[in-house]
């Protein structure tokens, strides 16, 4: 039945038809004598224009000659010419396989076989395969299969152990891969590629490569598959050294920022919290582990102690074109801080949100430094002041004893009368003497300022010291009366007499200048276990509490209508200080003033 089929010309005709590719005879001159067609594109087409035609003249020129060239080499050998080409048309590219065959001595055929679809898919797939390896390239992925059986890897992609890229596959033994691993994986790798069972699915190993610096590698297996009864598994290599590095990288900028010595945290723009490192957690007593994040600003930070408070600060750096500069006067008394410099600045995070960073610097020693360098330059501008009062008061100190002891002189010469002549003399001596305790403070103080003074202790006796002064003082007329309290059993204790005595007649001559005739001066000592205590009370004009610091200082006087240098009491806090003592006064404004000096025993 078959055979007599095929040899039935109208069945093998319709075989033909059905089972073949587009078929052409081309006569001597190459014109399309016969056609069956398969095919549709401009050169050949369902209108079977070709039909007649000169079928070379209808192909583009170099296609043209390349086809001429074939067939005319068919007719001469007998051969078969069997060629894959291009054939670009108006209306795109189109590829096709042309099989030429002599059909006699007249005839040529040839099996036009369009392959356009094939050729796209295999230029999408060789595109697919080169994009593939591309990003392979790029993330330094390599794929791998490695023969369970044979030991032997086969890779592409890019390798780690040549440093180049492999396009196509290349093989290695598995014992060449271990040779370059490093020693302390190779037991690791070897049981991850080879137990089937092994739960790992990833793998990380070192490779050293000669010189090279280590490189890591994470392995992955994805499948399992037999090939001709051995078994085959697949994977692939990716080298992490970058990604490690730059974990390295990131952990370490993120220890130095968390262990800074200075306050730094992170907020959303609502205030939640988002970080704090170390010192910021110190500063605001935040345990160390505790998370933060999102948490309230306010709830945290105590320079924050409102919502409002951060509000403003967010408003500040929107307005200053996202970065605020500013000082906060927030004070942390466990941390001694009482000042602080901070900058708040917004940055976008890896998502695109918006986060307020804020570094807070400890400025503390620079504002003592501060406030310090303002107290001196008080200080000094109060020093510059009282001295151009000395100077001017100096001027009428001066004169006005120097005038009286020039004038009475000139008169004494020329008063014969014994009795006024005593008068004048009596002038001319209180007037040399407060001329003489003038200049003697004036060099005394100028003496303490260039250096110290020196202390000559001796073994004396405080009643003997109040003794000695009221011998002194005794004399006096038209001034308070002095009494002096002498202890009922004396003390004697190692101090330096002469100073003492000068301390004591410069707090007494003050008592006299401020206390009316009738008034009462008081001198005595008390002895305590560890001190004396001297004093020296009077029921003079007294001083104000304001001014019973300043009195101590250089030059100031609080009432200029009386004499005086203003250094005396100066002279004094600076004898006491270099006895380790105490000066000070106790008074209420007209109701006199008690003057205390308190000197260590065991120092004097
Ligand atoms: P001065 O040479 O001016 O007395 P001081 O340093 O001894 O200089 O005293 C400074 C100032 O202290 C005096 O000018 C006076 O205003 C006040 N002062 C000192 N002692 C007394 C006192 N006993 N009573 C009232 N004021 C006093």
């Amino acid at each position: 039945m078959g055979n007599r089929l095929l040899k039935d010309f109208a069945v093998l005709q319709k075989v033909l038809q059905l089972t073949c590719d587009t078929l052409l005879v081309l006569d001597k001159e190459n014109i399309c004598r016969e056609l069956i067609l398969k095919t549709s594109n401009p050169v050949i087409n369902e209108r079977a224009e070709i039909l007649g035609k000169n079928f070379i003249q209808l192909l583009p020129f170099p296609l043209s000659s390349e086809i001429d060239r074939e067939i005319q080499y068919v007719r001469s050998t007998g051969e078969v010419s069997n060629a894959n080409y291009d054939l670009p048309t108006d209306d795109g590219m189109y590829y096709f396989k042309l099989i030429v065959q002599r059909l006699d001595e007249d005839y040529v055929i040839c099996q036009y076989r369009d392959i356009t679809q094939r050729s796209n898919m295999k230029s999408r797939l060789k595109s697919a395969l080169t994009a593939q390896l591309e990003v392979g390239k790029v993330a330094r992925i390599n794929l791998w299969s490695i023969n369970m059986d044979s030991g032997v890897i086969s890779f592409s992609g890019f390798s780690n152990l040549q440093q180049l890229h492999v396009q196509e596959p290349q093989e290695i033994t598995l014992e060449k891969l271990l040779s370059a691993v490093h020693p302390d994986d190779r037991t690791r790798l070897e049981k991850f590629l080879f137990e089937r069972q092994s739960v790992e699915k990833s793998i990380e190993y070192r490779l050293k490569m000669g010189d090279r610096p280590i490189e890591y590698i994470r392995a992955t297996k994805y499948s399992c598959r037999t090939e001709q009864g051995q078994l085959i598994v697949d994977g692939f290599t990716q080298n992490i050294s970058d990604f490690l590095k730059n974990r390295n990288e990131l952990e370490m900028v993120l220890s130095v920022v968390y262990n800074a010595p200075f306050s730094i945290h992170a907020n959303h723009l609502d205030g939640r919290m988002v970080f704090a490192n170390k010192e910021c957690r110190m500063q605001n007593k935040i345990p160390i582990g505790r998370d933060v994040t999102n948490l309230s600003v306010n709830s945290v930070l105590q320079n924050f102690a409102s919502q409002k408070s951060w509000d403003e600060l967010i408003e500040e750096i929107n307005h200053n074109n996202g970065i605020n500069r500013y000082r906060c006067d927030h004070s942390y008394p466990e941390m001694d801080i009482i000042g602080s410099e901070c900058y708040s600045f917004i940055v976008q995070n890896g998502i695109g949100q918006e986060l307020v960073w804020t570094i807070r610097r400890d400025i503390s020693d620079q504002i003592r430094y501060e406030q310090q360098l303002l107290q001196s330059k008080e200080a000094a501008e109060t020093s510059e002041k009282l001295k151009s009062a000395f100077i001017s008061n100096m001027n009428h100190e001066i004169r006005t004893p120097l005038s009286a002891i020039i004038g009475f002189s000139n008169i004494i010469a020329e008063t014969p009368d014994p009795i006024l002549r005593k008068e004048y003399g009596k002038i001319l001596s209180s007037n040399s003497t407060q001329l003489l305790r003038l200049v003697t403070d004036v060099l005394e103080m100028s003496e303490m300022e260039s250096g110290k003074i020196n202390l000559l202790p001796e073994n004396v006796s405080l009643n003997g010291i109040l003794s000695e002064l009221s011998l002194s003082f005794g004399e006096l007329k038209n001034c308070a009366s002095i009494r002096f309290h002498l202890a009922t059993q004396d003390a004697v204790l190692n101090m330096d007499r002469v100073r003492i005595i000068q301390l004591l007649t410069n707090l007494i001559n003050n008592a006299l200048k401020f206390t009316p005739p009738d008034g009462l001066v008081n001198v005595g000592y008390e002895l305590f276990p560890n001190q004396v205590r001297f004093y020296v009370a009077d029921s003079g004009i007294g001083i104000a509490k304001e001014k019973q610091q300043a009195i101590f200082d250089r030059f100031y006087k609080v009432d200029e209508r009386y004499h005086g240098s203003g250094l005396g009491l100066a002279i004094c806090r600076s004898i006491v200080n270099q006895m380790d003592g105490r000066i000070w006064v106790e008074s209420t404004e007209g109701e006199g003033a008690t003057f205390f000096i308190e000197i260590p025993i065991a120092n004097v």
